[in-house]
């Protein structure tokens, strides 16, 4: 029986959407040649892609859950394409260069839709900050600089009195400015992809995968109904172990963010005087920020292994979060408060799993006789707006045989490394927490 994943509380990009998809749950027996499992950025864009390379094919997609109540509807929604501050100096200078074209295809390929849909999901170039909190990440931030510099990717330095004037908060010690960065409302965003899946696409939510079995066609029992599928997508990133596949690839993690009410005129002045801004931590375990659209503050904090926290603890530590950064204001001014689960590798590279095919391709006119198979992919690393989406778009196109550079590329170099079971992977994750808090001279409860 494969489990699937319940959140503590809903998310709060969810709960102040100002669009809604209608969404209807399986309703009876079905048969397709294509089931995609997962309607998180992946699953979308596997969807969607499959549906313009067959468009005679039906392509079933179903989720355990509602729409935008997923990852993908409760991240920070920062996409950032040019991921210097995490690109690894001694990899390779094609690794890099892949991670950045695969970033690059990510964005272009929501682009174009949030363009062509005219999505209203808050979509804005914006930049965003990058911050030190502590004498640890100001010399991790001297080191993202000389990256920069090498790469010549313009950057504006910051002082703390800098980053005080602008954000209205002396908790920082330096940061920098960059120009690459996109923000997005992700709950607007999932319900505008939802919405915009081409006609040939039939989504299902509320519909878990409780069982796969058989073969080509597989038998899928989703939601108390049975779906006969030729090939099988899986696309559910955190929740890919229950599936069978990545269980030694890839770990769990929870991570939490809160959401202010609408902040009056003086409040909002308190978080300095953009309306919107994005900052992203240098330190790999602190918080990120956002000050949204003039009207409330976002925090995205905190970690835990395997298991969501209760929503008390996240709102305390929260609270005690947003008093370091602004004394001024009361820590209680979260009014949605929310955990969401991501996957980790163990060296940050996504998982692809593609089922062997008898034929190079799966053109349209071989479909029915071609052998099938179950594909994948997860492994988001806790940034996969644009990297997720890319990869399920390159997960239907390597379905299909649809060959190009970029996935060539992902085949060679996403190669996720081993992660031993628990109780090895537990102490491993924890030494790990611990090694960072002592670097940040803080106590590791209070990542
Ligand atoms: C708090 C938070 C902040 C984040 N901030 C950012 C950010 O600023 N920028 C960024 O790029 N990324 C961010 N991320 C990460 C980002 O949200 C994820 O990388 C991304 O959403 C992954 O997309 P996905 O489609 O792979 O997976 P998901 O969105 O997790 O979708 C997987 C889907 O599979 C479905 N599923 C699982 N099991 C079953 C089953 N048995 N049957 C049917 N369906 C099933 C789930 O219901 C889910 O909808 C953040 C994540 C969190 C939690």
């Amino acid at each position: 029986m494969i489990k699937h994943r319940r959140y503590v509380t809903p998310s709060g990009w969810n709960a102040v959407a100002s669009n809604r998809v209608q969404w209807r749950a399986l309703g009876g027996d079905l048969s397709v040649a294509f089931l995609v499992v997962g309607a998180g950025y992946a699953g979308l864009a596997a969807a969607r892609r499959l549906a313009e390379l067959y468009p005679d094919e039906v392509i079933a997609l179903i989720d355990a859950g509602q729409p935008a109540e997923n990852s993908s509807g409760r991240n920070s929604g920062f996409m950032i394409d040019l991921p210097y501050a995490k690109i690894d100096a001694r990899s390779a200078p094609e690794q890099s260069q892949w991670q950045i074209d695969l970033l690059r295809a990510g964005k272009d390929f929501l682009q174009t839709i949030v363009d062509a849909h005219g999505i209203a999901c808050g979509w804005r170039q914006i930049g965003h900050y990058k911050a030190a909190t502590t004498d640890f990440g100001v010399a991790q931030l001297r080191g993202v600089e000389a990256t920069l510099r090498q790469h010549r990717v313009p950057f504006r330095e910051l002082t703390a009195e800098e980053v005080e004037r602008e954000l209205g908060s002396r908790y920082y010690k330096k940061a920098i400015w960059l120009e690459s960065c996109t923000l997005v409302q992700p709950a607007e965003l999932v319900h505008g992809l939802v919405e915009a899946l081409p006609a040939n696409v039939q989504a299902y939510f509320d519909t878990p995968v409780e069982r796969i079995s058989g073969r080509r066609p597989y038998c899928v029992l989703a939601g108390g109904h049975e779906i006969r599928a030729r090939q099988i997508l899986l696309c559910v990133n955190a929740d890919m172990p229950e599936f069978g596949h990545a269980k030694y690839r890839q770990l769990t993690l929870y991570t939490y963010a809160g959401m202010t009410r609408e902040l009056s005129p003086a409040e909002a002045a308190v978080f300095g005087a953009a309306d919107d801004w994005g900052l992203t931590p240098v330190e790999r375990l602190e918080a990120t920020s956002r000050k949204v659209g003039g009207r409330r503050y976002m925090l995205r904090a905190g970690f835990s292994y395997k298991n969501e926290l209760p929503s008390e603890a996240v709102s305390e530590v929260l609270a005690g979060m947003l008093r370091v950064r602004y004394p001024q204001l009361p820590g209680n001014m979260f009014e949605h408060v929310w955990g969401g689960a991501v996957s980790l590798t163990r060296n940050g590279d996504p998982y692809l799993r593609q089922a062997t095919l008898r034929q190079a391709s799966l053109r349209q006119a071989d479909l029915r006789q071609a052998t099938g198979g179950v594909h994948a992919v997860s492994g988001c690393n806790a940034s996969g707006i644009l990297k997720m989406s890319a990869m399920g778009k390159l997960l239907a196109e390597s379905v299909a045989g649809v060959e190009s550079a970029l996935l060539g590329q992902t085949r060679a170099f996403s190669r996720p490394g081993f992660i031993p079971p628990d109780p090895l992977r537990r102490i491993a994750v924890h030494l790990s927490i611990n090694r960072i808090a002592r670097a940040m001279k803080r106590p590791a409860h209070s990542l």
